[in-house]
């Protein structure tokens, strides 16, 4: 049986080679999130601008535009605060679950 071949990393030479945005449709969490998120994110739409970083970085794929703006789904998000530390324009805050 032949071994895997060490391939040479190549490192991109254009953002298009990254992979960039969410690989998975919505809903990645098989199960609607039962209790486990502690924070959920909650997104101004006065600062909100509508970049869509948020969108394309969230792991959960769970941000989706609601025309030039966002909106998540609660059912899915896991309230894991990356959309708001890549957030440019402070428009997401995480705040406690229940307040
Ligand atoms: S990253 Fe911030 S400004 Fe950009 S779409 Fe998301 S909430 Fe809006
Ligand atoms: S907290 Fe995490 S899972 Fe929820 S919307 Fe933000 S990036 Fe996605």
């Amino acid at each position: 049986m032949s071994r895997p071949k060490v391939q040479k990393f190549k490192p991109p030479t254009h953002i298009r080679e990254l992979p960039v945005g969410p690989a998975f449709p919505g809903g990645h969490l098989i199960e609607i999130n039962a209790g486990m998120r502690t924070f959920r994110p909650i997104i101004n739409k006065e600062k909100c601008s509508g970049c869509f970083r948020c969108f394309l970085v969230c792991p959960e794929g769970v941000i989706f535009k609601t025309g030039d703006k966002v909106d998540i789904d609660y059912d899915y998000c896991k309230g894991c605060g990356i959309c708001e530390f890549e957030c440019r324009f402070e428009a997401i805050s995480m705040v406690k679950e229940g307040e």
